[in-house]
């Protein structure tokens, strides 16, 4: 996400928006005010908190806050590029650019809302302090205040904002921490590596996505089952937890044991 919102941060206020719309009916949220008080305004710019990417006007009355999701893609059109026929939201700006909104498959996930700055805060008021950068100190006290698994603390938004289950493998491994350990079991040097296998992850993943990497030459342990760990050579392994299915290396991770399931069915009978 921060990979796109560098990309998008100068083309987006570089032109005031012409027209606002058209939107799918399930990927714009909110009517009021309504899209086309944002014609004649400009951007200031793209912003993000965790996985929401923000457009704030450079009049600061509004937000435009888009949530992707996982199947939604945000590109920025020059004149005359060629783009999607029906676009889940468009914006286009003066001199005819335009910034597009598309989900794949028929389930429309993501989401576009256009706020006032105050909504706006209260729609992220509930997430946690980002994750990058987010230092050993802090993180200590997050994995203080409840026993947590690991996986499942670094994924939860109140908690910490920004670490989907992708990375949340990807950190874990680097780490050398299993994704079941409890947060409170940490002593000071792991909680030192789990911070620093955050940033040192989040930092590479952004670097690669900045250059177009794709999931496979990004990810070097979520979803490679069987195929060798990067710094041991053993089979990466999986297991099912609640309703994520957790990639890690036994050798690296787990002291060599294998995790078993633990889905949340399971849990509830
Ligand atoms: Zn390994």
């Amino acid at each position: 996400m921060e990979a796109w919102r560098r990309a998008l941060d100068e083309p987006v206020s570089a032109f005031p928006i012409s027209r606002a719309g058209p939107a799918h009916v399930a990927t714009l949220k909110t009517y009021d005010p309504p899209l086309t008080t944002l014609e004649g305004r400009r951007l200031a710019g793209a912003r993000r908190r965790a996985k929401r990417l923000l457009f704030p006007t450079d009049d600061g009355e509004l937000v435009l806050l888009v949530h992707l999701m996982t199947a939604g893609r945000l590109r920025y059109l020059r004149f005359g590029e060629k783009g999607p026929k029906t676009p889940a939201f468009q914006l286009v700006f003066e001199g005819g650019a335009r910034l597009v909104l598309t989900e794949a498959g028929a389930k429309k996930r993501a989401g576009v809302w256009l706020l006032t700055p105050e909504a706006a805060e209260a729609e992220l008021a509930h997430l946690g302090p980002e994750a990058l950068g987010l230092g050993a100190e802090r993180l200590a006290e997050i994995c203080a205040t409840e026993s947590r698994r690991l996986h499942s603390l670094l994924r939860d938004q109140r908690l910490i904002a920004g670490i989907g289950r992708a990375w949340a493998n990807e950190i874990l491994h680097t780490a050398r921490l299993s994704p079941y350990a409890l947060s409170q079991d940490l002593d000071a040097a792991e909680v030192e590596r789990l911070a620093a296998a955050i940033d040192s992850e989040l930092e590479r993943g952004l670097a690669l996505r900045e250059r177009g990497a794709n999931d496979r030459k990004t990810y070097r342990v979520h979803d490679r089952l069987g195929q060798p760990c990067h710094v041991c050579g053993a089979p990466i392994a999986r297991v099912d937890f609640e309703e994520h299915t957790i990639y890690y290396c036994p050798q690296c991770q787990t002291g060599g044991r294998i995790l078993k399931d633990r889905r949340l069915s399971c849990l509830l009978r």
